[in-house]
């Protein structure tokens, strides 16, 4: 049995290597949206300049495509019952 120091030390090493781990996660998540969306965008606006009104426009239809993929993925791929996903995904909820 541990002394409760060394539990707690533990403890907070643990929190402290998954605070870690997730901030490793959502940079590699803002570089792939970086490179999904971002580059492609100002790409096509080399290729096509876009007028003010067209580029608000299509800022906002990436808004809401961004959205209901992230909420589409997170209901119907992220807590699909048995998949591998799934599995990695409840912990998040734990
Ligand atoms: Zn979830």
């Amino acid at each position: 049995m541990c002394h409760p120091a060394a539990r707690m030390a533990a403890a907070a090493q643990l929190r402290t290597d998954a605070v870690a781990r997730g901030r490793a996660l959502k940079r590699v998540n803002a570089i792939a949206a970086v490179l999904c969306g971002f580059v492609p965008a100002v790409l096509l606006a080399v290729i096509s300049p876009p007028s003010a009104q067209m580029w608000l426009l299509g800022f906002l239809a990436g808004l809401v495509w961004a959205n209901f993929f992230e909420y589409g993925y997170h209901r119907y791929l992220l807590h699909l019952p048995g998949t591998f996903f799934a599995l990695r995904h409840l912990v998040h909820h734990s």
